[in-house]
């Protein structure tokens, strides 16, 4: 399942990579473009605006809540994803990550997170490294709360 996500929605596009989605964020184009594109690109537009919602052709999800953590609820419990590709994507560019040897991550991270930390992985695209810091622990937590 792939997403197109409208200008409103950025943080939501960062966790839907960080949580393995392919997503595409668009901060500048209009309704008719994010409509050709979501339909081009075979993607889910989530979105706020209920005009877009209304086109033809297009899968959309109206996204309902301004908070980030209650949007991806909302997305996750309507299109019934799973969780089983966290960690693989970078939110930055959409690139998959690729794992990091722990010895190469020394140096690149900084040094608490490099004794606390056991998995690293890299961008191919952009070279950021990630790890799982304790932001994961909290939007994992409130996606299991929906869950239960
Ligand atoms: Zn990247």
């Amino acid at each position: 399942m792939k997403f197109l996500v409208d200008a409103m929605l950025g943080r939501l596009a960062t966790w839907l990579r960080l949580l393995g989605y392919d997503t595409v964020y668009s901060a500048k184009a209009n309704d008719q473009e994010l409509a050709r594109r979501a339909r081009a690109e075979d993607r889910i537009l989530l979105t706020r605006d209920i005009e877009l919602t209304r086109r033809r052709g297009v899968r959309c999800v109206r996204i309902e809540s301004e908070q980030v953590e209650e949007q991806l609820a909302q997305v996750f419990r309507e299109l019934h994803l799973q969780r089983d590709a966290v960690f693989s994507r970078c939110p930055a560019c959409n690139a998959p990550l690729q794992l990091l040897d722990r010895q190469q991550a020394q140096g690149r991270v900084p040094p608490y997170v490099f004794l606390t930390q056991e998995q690293f992985r890299r961008c191919p695209q952009c070279g950021r490294v990630y790890w799982r810091g304790t932001h994961w622990a909290h939007i994992l937590a409130s996606l299991q709360d929906l869950e239960n």
